[in-house]
């Protein structure tokens, strides 16, 4: 181990970072408008205030402002469980016998096990501070819906829950969590919204999807007086208070003067690896400093690699707003893989507009190789990881095995989203040697893509 260098790095109370970054104010390409569904225009913000917060719609169509103070409120919780820990993954490096220094920011260590009660407690104050009576919402794999029941009983409002039905199935505990921390639960679809019913009775088998839960959640906003609909990703409010991951990263980096060569996130809707890569890619924008930064996603759900910079809907109900982004089509029913939280057919349009403008690459890989990654990182490192997290993790020790081949000492940093203790059923079947890697063939994709709304 390296003296100077401590295992884990953490900031000092008054080190912590009180402003979110806004990427999109380092952009010369900005990400395209959200556009109304009926009228192809853009989204004004009285459009989107029935749905999101004010002071939110007001962030989401913020392109300009650079920082963005973080309320005192939220700070003040965020004490709760942040600063999070910069590890350096010397136990790793020392398994892999490579030269490369491995380094990953811990976003796991709170009861929601992820990095999304760092925009969860922010959108729950905006409710807050509005005089909301609650807010909908939907959950994949369960960490979202979690962490925003977690905030929103901090700030003693309503949390109304669809969770894709198979999650609800397969994941009781995290539905009991949510319940604990008071929130309502809701199988989707279901019976309860107009689009539930409609996709009910089209598939009534479905185990459901994101898509198809973000359809119920909002429709469940607009019909009840007093409430409002919160997303865990994909937005670009999302992406901002998610940056406190990175910019606290920094801040721990720079205090050691270590500089990554390559950072690496997961990315399902793009909140992670947006918020641990946009404030070095903001140094890119502004010319000051270069990294190879590397978005990972499952080959199940190739939004990046395999999909269609287009305008797409965010939901399966074709309800929501249109977004210019990086797609497999909102009608695609990704298999009932054990990526949770990477299933989503879309993607950031932050991301998505700098990813078309070559400021990162993006890789996908397979489910087995994810969790040969994931067993790994836990005997060695100690931590079980979640499964979405886990995909950085595959592409971490990929990059430091091409260092161990050319002998170069790169330094690379990446994303360690949250804990896998919920996700044990697929630990069970990649133990069993019953896993499968799914992958959608071209035609399947391409079916999909048809289906994207003509827009332009
Ligand atoms: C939700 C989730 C992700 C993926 O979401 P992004 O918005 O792409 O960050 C990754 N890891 C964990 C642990 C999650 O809960």
């Amino acid at each position: 181990m390296d003296k100077k260098i401590p295992y884990k790095i953490y900031l000092k109370e008054d080190e912590i970072p009180t402003q979110w970054y806004n990427v999109r104010a380092d952009m010369k390409n900005k990400p395209a408008p959200l556009l109304n569904p009926a009228t192809l225009q853009p989204l004004k913000a009285e459009e989107l205030e029935p749905i999101f917060c004010k002071e939110l719609v007001r962030q989401e169509l913020d392109n300009d402002t650079r920082f963005v103070d973080i309320p005192e409120e939220v700070l003040k919780f965020y004490k709760m469980y942040r600063p999070s820990p910069l590890v350096r993954a010397y136990f790793l490096e020392e398994a892999l016998g490579t030269p490369a220094k491995i380094y990953y920011k811990f976003e796991g260590n709170n009861t929601s096990g992820s990095h999304k009660l760092n925009s969860a407690i922010a959108q729950a104050y905006y409710a807050k501070a509005q005089g909301l009576k609650g807010v909908t919402t939907e959950t994949g794999a369960g960490q979202w819906g979690t962490a925003l029941s977690m905030a929103c009983s901090y700030f003693g409002l309503d949390c109304q829950v669809y969770m894709v039905k198979c999650s609800y199935e397969q994941k009781p505990f995290r539905r009991e969590v949510m319940r604990t921390y008071g929130a309502k639960v809701t199988p989707s679809p279901s019976n309860t919204t107009e689009v539930g019913k409609k996709i009910l009775a089209e598939f009534p088998d479905t185990t459901g999807s994101l898509g198809c839960a973000i359809s119920e959640a909002v429709e469940a906003a607009v019909t009840q007086e007093g409430y409002r609909y919160e997303l865990g990703s994909v937005l670009n409010q999302v992406l901002l208070h998610q940056t406190i991951i990175g910019l606290e990263a920094q801040a721990a980096m720079k205090k050691y003067d270590i500089k990554p060569d390559i950072v690496i996130g997961c990315a399902g809707g793009g909140s992670n690896l947006g918020g641990l890569a946009s404030p070095f890619i903001g140094e890119m924008l502004r010319g000051e400093a270069d990294y190879k930064v590397i978005a990972v996603e499952p080959a199940s759900c190739p939004s990046f690699t395999r999909g269609k910079f287009a305008y797409d809907f965010c939901d399966t109900g074709m309800i929501c707003p249109l977004a210019k982004m990086y797609t497999i089509g909102s009608q695609f029913i990704p298999s009932a893989s054990h990526a949770g939280g990477l299933r989503f057919h879309g993607m950031s349009t932050i991301l998505s507009q700098l990813y078309a403008d070559g400021l990162f690459e993006a890789r996908a890989v397979e489910q087995t190789s994810v969790f040969e990654a994931a067993q790994l990182f836990a005997r060695v490192e100690g931590t079980l990881p979640a499964p979405e997290s886990s995909h950085a993790i595959r592409a971490a020790i990929d990059e430091a095995l091409k260092c161990k081949e050319t002998g170069e000492e790169k330094t690379i940093l990446f994303g360690l989203t949250g804990t896998g203790y919920f996700d044990l059923a697929a630990y069970a079947s990649y133990n069993d040697g019953t896993m499968s890697d799914v992958i959608p063939t071209d035609e399947d994709i391409a079916a999909s893509l048809a289906k994207l709304p003509k827009v332009e």
